[in-house]
């Protein structure tokens, strides 16, 4: 029963994931005004804001002009209604729950600004790291020390990276905010974790990037914005890390 308010709990929180994902690119606040229809500019009522069931009673338009509502609202809420239920199977109701599900929430909302706009917003970043510090404090999965050295490393280990790359080809590969997410991603999952992250998030990053240079057939030039597979990386890190480590341990006995 509670993982079922579980999965109720992260529609509901991926509904105003929603709203920060549209506004935050902005410059709008989230609070107020309340929902609009994009289209028409007609608030959107009560009724017909209930997560994922709205986007299906409705059949993806909106009420008023029928203009159509972005499958991105419904993907959004059940990825997240999905994580919160996946993360209180493993943690049950504690700090740890609420302390990753804000974690994976914020990710989420990194990765489709990222995906439409290129930017990572410090807003949700710089934050990210503080509460990520912070939390480890009451948080017992994470010492502190370990989010400390994490947040570092992450951060760290990007920044030369960057910088190498801006010294020998003379532009940008990297930006300041995939720098400023991966320290938030040390900081909430420690040192370890956040090794594994770069590690996954450069393997899946290079495949994808390699099938689109293929299949679009530009060149490396053609920049794919890295949030999204950091915090993939991060995800799959959370989750499966131990598991990863412990394998790759046995393997090289
Ligand atoms: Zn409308």
């Amino acid at each position: 029963m509670l993982n079922l308010v579980s999965a109720v709990f992260g529609a509901i929180v991926g509904s105003f994931l929603n709203v920060c994902i549209h506004r935050v690119p902005r410059g709008e606040s989230i609070v107020a005004p309340g929902s609009h229809c994009p289209h028409c500019k007609s608030p959107i009522k009560f009724y017909d804001n209930i997560p994922l069931i709205s986007y299906l009673l409705l059949r993806g338009r909106c009420r008023n002009c029928r203009g159509t509502i972005s499958i991105q609202y419904p993907f959004v809420e059940g990825v997240t209604a999905l994580s919160s239920f996946l993360l209180f199977l493993r943690f049950g109701l504690s700090w740890s729950y609420f302390f990753y599900f804000a974690f994976v929430a914020s990710l989420i909302v990194i990765t489709v600004i990222d995906l439409f706009h290129q930017i990572i917003p410090d807003v949700i970043s710089l934050p990210g790291i503080g509460v990520g510090l912070l939390a480890s404090l009451i948080v017992p999965d994470l010492p502190f020390l370990n989010s400390l050295i994490g947040m570092l490393l992450g951060g760290g280990s990007l920044f030369v990276v960057a910088t190498l790359y801006q010294w020998l080809f003379k532009r940008e590969g990297m930006g300041g905010g995939d720098v400023k997410l991966l320290a938030m991603i040390g900081a909430f999952l420690g040192w370890k974790a956040v090794i594994l992250t770069i590690l996954l998030s450069s393997l899946i990053g290079s495949i994808t990037g390699i099938i689109v240079m293929v299949a679009k057939g530009k060149d490396f030039k053609y920049a794919i914005p890295f949030g999204p597979f950091l915090s993939l990386g991060a995800v799959i890190s959370l989750f499966y890390g131990e598991k990863i480590i412990t394998w790759y341990l046995y393997l090289n006995q």
